[in-house]
């Protein structure tokens, strides 16, 4: 622990600030107790001085469990027949993004869904712009992939963030977890570029990996951490890998807590001022104090679910997960919660990015 590229310095390894693959693997490997908590307060120190003690809060809502994917690890891929399936309308859209702003105060809806098209492009717009005329607040989009030509015609109706995970910078792994069909190519060069092209039209960028793949090294993590800075990405949202027993992958060991944790940890201090969420599937591994633990080593998101109750079960990318009982009012309170007791306040405004 007293190595130049280890935890005795301060937040740079290098004067230049340029981090290897080298740097980042030991901090991943990192176990004893006394180095993990070191760890975590530098990374924590790190979110002070580059983001402040604001915590951002984003809605998500949930608004298709329909998916044309067969990602190995995903809950609501195409072939699983046991999921039931929804689509909610578009007014209905509206009018849960309506609440989440005017009623309970949120200042970003997120629109998440598996990737379908039933939703055409102009079916988004519309979507997009009704929020827009209802609501002082921004829209950010988890869709998956569909064209450039879609998301500037997404960013023209008034998106401005856009959330796309690359899963795994690992090209080897990520094919084989993501296996193309007659319908999709889910080729590893277009999610590249897609995430590229995203910056390129002007979005806040935000992507992210699964921790604890079948198969995936420290090796690969460091690179998913380099991936941000290397492309300027705005947010990280990254979860463990949690195995659905309905997948291709069931019978694999989950990912851990404490890996989680490290890479939130290892990118604050190696990617200073990006955003980083304490995601759901992290809260899943730990439902009591594992947002607060993430909150303290280095994450400054939360994303609480807006989707109505009666939706949330059938939403299940991976098991056990948590919040499927509440209200959206209930999970608006829980957020605030978790915030005060970790010490930090509720960031007003929109929370846009940091990174220019
Ligand atoms: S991870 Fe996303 S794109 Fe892949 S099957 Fe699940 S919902 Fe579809």
């Amino acid at each position: 622990m007293t190595d130049s590229k280890g935890l005795s310095a301060p937040y740079h390894p290098k004067n230049d600030g340029a981090w290897t693959r080298e740097d980042i693997v030991p901090l991943l490997s990192l176990t004893g107790e006394k180095d993990l908590e070191k760890l975590f307060e530098q990374a924590d120190r790190a979110r002070k001085k580059y983001i402040g003690d604001r915590v951002h809060v984003r809605g998500i809502l949930e608004f298709s469990n329909y998916c044309k994917n067969d990602c190995l690890y995903c809950g609501i891929r195409r072939s699983n027949s046991n999921v039931t399936r929804y689509r909610i309308e578009p007014h209905e859209i509206v009018e849960i993004a309506e609440n989440a702003v005017n009623s309970l105060g949120y200042s970003t809806v997120l629109l998440q869904s598996g990737e379908d098209d039933h939703y055409t492009p102009g079916m988004i717009e519309e979507i997009i712009r009704a929020i827009l005329e209802r609501c002082d607040c921004r829209v950010a989009l988890s869709i998956g992939e569909r064209t450039l030509d879609e998301y500037r015609r997404f960013y023209d109706a008034g998106a401005r963030r856009c959330l796309v995970r690359f899963e795994t910078t690992n090209k080897k792994l990520y094919e084989r977890l993501h296996p193309g069909s007659s319908a999709t190519k889910n080729s590893f060069e277009e999610r590249m570029e897609l995430i590229k092209g995203l910056k390129s039209i002007g979005y806040q960028c935000g992507t992210g990996c699964m921790i604890g793949l079948p198969g995936q090294t420290a090796e690969d993590l460091a690179e998913d951490i380099l991936f941000y800075n290397r492309h300027n990405i705005n947010m990280a949202g990254m979860g463990p890998f949690l195995c659905h027993g309905d997948t291709p992958l069931a019978g694999n060991p989950d990912g851990t807590f404490e890996m989680a944790l490290k890479m939130i940890a290892v990118t604050r201090i190696v990617c200073k001022d990006i955003f980083i969420s304490a995601t759901t599937a992290l809260q899943t591994l730990k439902p009591i104090g594992g947002r607060e633990l993430a909150l303290q080593a280095g994450a400054n998101l939360l994303m609480p679910n807006i989707t109505p109750k009666k939706y949330r079960k059938l939403y299940l990318l991976y098991p056990n997960k948590v919040c499927t009982n509440e209200s959206p009012s209930d999970c608006s309170s829980c957020v605030t919660r978790v915030i005060h007791s970790a010490n930090r306040t509720v960031g007003s405004g929109f929370g846009d990015t940091l990174r220019k």
